[in-house]
């Protein structure tokens, strides 16, 4: 009778705790010595556990659960948040020896994908595609970082269903031609991009250089390591890093803070 109920107690322990591989986005303290760490989880799956004890000095756990590293992590489910029991850098995982310009580029994928990523809600593609951005921000020259993270932030919201229009008319489908030099094209965050001149007269349009969109799209299906063959200067990418934040700020609905930073650091 003993033993049975000892193998049902393990059996509910064994149950109460999963293990995942995850990318850590964000730090938030709890109480004196603990911390809430928000993280994604390879399926895309937004995941918060709390690290305790992990602001004690020389934790550990706190120097694995560093900002953007690749972590295998255990949790146990808790009442309300799960704990993290147990924490591993993945191979290639550590990306803790960011710059401040990395980081500041880090910081805007990963308040994007805090954003966009929820609780029990797989999103499959998202961890992969970030793990390549991080490593490109990693691998990279700093003249790439700019372009690296606009890439990024148009990658995750076109693969979580918020793709802009950007070589035609969200509304009736005609061509826009992005190769005039110094165009420019009006575009409707809230219909859905880019917009012909006739179509712009019903919609709330602003206009942006043809080239931004031009850049926008090749950012769009270009790999990350590929994104030097562009020859895309900084400047360009500040283009289209300003129109994601227009349209991630609608769609998403919150303001992006990390890419204020960007824009105001002078890092760039
Ligand atoms: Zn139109």
């Amino acid at each position: 009778m003993m033993a049975k109920s000892w193998e049902l107690s393990k059996h509910m322990a064994i149950d109460k705790t999963y293990k995942i591989q995850a990318l850590v986005l964000r730090k938030t303290k709890l109480g004196e010595r603990d911390l809430i760490v928000t993280m994604l989880a390879s399926s895309g799956e937004l995941v918060r556990g709390v690290a305790k004890g992990a602001r004690k000095p020389g934790s550990a756990m706190a120097a694995r659960l560093e900002l953007f590293n690749v972590v295998d992590v255990m949790l146990a489910k808790g009442r309300n948040l799960d704990v993290v029991t147990d924490v591993r850098l993945a191979a290639d995982g550590a990306h803790n020896a960011y710059g401040l310009e990395q980081a500041a580029c880090a910081s805007a994928i990963a308040e994007l994908l805090a954003a966009v990523c929820q609780e029990g809600l797989s999103q499959p593609r998202l961890f992969d595609l970030t793990r390549v951005a991080l490593g490109a921000l990693a691998e990279q020259g700093s003249d790439q970082y700019a372009q690296i993270t606009a890439a990024a932030l148009v990658k995750i919201v076109s693969s979580v269903g918020f793709r802009p229009s950007l070589l035609e008319c969200q509304a009736c489908g005609t061509p826009i031609d992005l190769d005039v030099a110094g165009a420019r094209v009006p575009f409707s965050v809230s219909e859905g991009g880019a917009t012909c001149a006739s179509c712009s007269r019903e919609s709330e349009c602003f206009f942006v250089e043809a080239q931004t969109l031009a850049w926008a799209h090749a950012l769009l299906f270009t790999r990350f390591a590929d994104i030097p063959s562009l020859e895309m200067d900084v400047t360009s990418a500040f283009g289209v890093l300003s129109l994601m934040k227009s349209w991630i700020e609608f769609h998403v609905g919150r303001s992006m803070k990390s890419m204020n930073y960007l824009f105001a650091s002078g890092l760039f």
